[in-house]
């Protein structure tokens, strides 16, 4: 059987350091309760990976296998991964009247359409390794899509729970990609109760945010990505949409491991957590300069993917956004239908409303002064922007009567 250089040590507890946690084994949450990190003999690996030679391989985020834990190439469960593009927008950096580049990561072109397909493909392929047959997860949509298409290829039942308001699409997804689908009278918390507490009743295991180790990992891959596509070096800015923050979490953790592999200098961007003013338990943790998050109460923004009131690694977001002397800002939901709208129409690219949230909070920044104009930012568009009710503003055109062509033109 092929097997990958594999260069996991250990795994350690996100809060208290505890480094007993052996590689290669089932972990759920630490002993503290805590999100698990995957930690790699990243002095072993010094000197023997070439970036480019790497960055050179075909397969998106699989390529970067040595920085993976799976350790089996036989159970990497692939969809036809690819990277994603970053898309220069100047047309709204010119109608802004900044110097700076805004770049748009548009992660809605993964399989099943959002950046979860990184961390579900993590979470299932190590699933799968270690020999686990039945996965269960809350979720806003997104998630449960990626780990039922995942799960399903890897031959895996999965369970998964949605609040009843989650959009269609995504539960219609689910469900045709094999998953078997509810959708429950609550929130993601409510759901992720219900997953927790039929553990015993249906022998599944618990896939949710951060609460097993490999999801984490998947979505560093979007850190390494970006970095190798500026040609090894890192945006000023970087506007993350924030639910439970794996990718926040995940790219803050790759940019340390670049750095131990001598990839990439001590220079780092500073990490924006996004959120909707609906449901900012981090923005405000971050305002009242605790190091934890309340749970939000009756949350509520139309960027579903960001409806999270609690987040596990509540801590890990925030210790990141502080080291790297970045923020945590909240925006309204009529600024992201309308910053959804303006991207659309200024630039042509169709983004979900968490990804016109970092852009709404981009400009919040700029006239606040949080950032510069000559800043180099990069926006995070997590999902495809066809998964989400749009605005109805067609018009119509009766053909049987006489059509008035310069009127098309107002
Ligand atoms: C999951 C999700 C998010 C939040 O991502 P986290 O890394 O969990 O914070 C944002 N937007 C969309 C579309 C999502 O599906």
């Amino acid at each position: 059987m092929p097997v990958y250089s594999n260069y996991v040590s250990h795994l350690e507890c996100g809060l208290t350091g505890e480094s007993d946690y052996k590689p290669a084994t089932l972990h759920g949450l630490s002993r503290a309760g805590r999100p698990l990190l995957v930690r790699y003999d990243l002095a072993a690996m010094r000197g023997k990976l070439d970036r480019d030679e790497i960055w050179a391989r075909p397969g998106g985020f699989w390529k970067w296998r040595e920085l993976l834990p799976v350790r089996n190439s036989e159970n990497v469960i692939a969809l036809g991964e690819d990277d994603t593009p970053l898309i220069a927008c100047a047309a709204l950096a010119s109608n802004l009247g900044v110097s700076g580049e805004i770049l748009i990561k548009d992660e809605g072109r993964l399989p099943t359409g959002s950046f979860k397909a990184r961390g579900l493909a993590l979470a299932v392929s190590m699933a799968k390794e270690l020999g686990l047959k039945r996965l269960a997860m809350p979720t806003n949509g997104n998630a449960g899509s990626a780990m039922a298409a995942y799960a399903t290829r890897a031959g895996m039942e999965s369970y998964i729970f949605c609040p009843d308001d989650t959009p269609d699409v995504n539960v219609q997804e689910i469900a045709l990609q094999g998953g078997k689908v509810w959708r429950v009278n609550g929130l993601i918390n409510d759901c992720g109760k219900i997953v927790g507490e039929g553990k015993d009743a249906m022998g599944w295991f618990d896939l949710s945010t951060l609460k097993e180790p490999y999801r984490i990992e998947g979505k560093k891959t979007m850190g390494l990505e970006l970095v190798a596509q500026l040609g090894w070096d890192v945006p000023d800015v970087i506007f993350y949409p924030t639910g439970g923050g794996t990718g926040l979490i995940g790219m803050w953790k790759a940019f340390a491991e670049m750095e131990a592999l001598g990839w990439i200098g001590a220079k780092r961007p500073r990490m924006v957590a996004v959120q909707a003013t609906g449901c900012a338990p981090i923005v405000k943790a971050y305002e009242d300069g605790e190091r934890h998050a309340a749970l939000w109460q009756d949350a509520h923004t139309c960027a579903s993917g960001i409806r999270v009131p609690v987040a596990v690694g509540d801590f890990l977001i925030l210790d990141a956004v502080r080291d790297s002397g970045g923020f945590a800002i909240a925006v309204d939901d009529d600024k992201i239908e309308a910053a959804r709208m303006e991207i659309g129409a200024r630039e042509g690219v169709l983004v979900c409303p968490e990804g016109a949230a970092t852009y709404a909070a981009y400009k919040q920044a700029l006239s606040d002064g949080r950032v510069g104009a000559g800043d180099r930012v990069v926006l995070f568009n997590c999902g495809n922007g066809l998964k989400y009710d749009m605005p109805d503003i067609a018009a119509s055109l009766n053909r049987h009567e006489p059509i008035n062509y310069n009127d098309l033109k107002k």
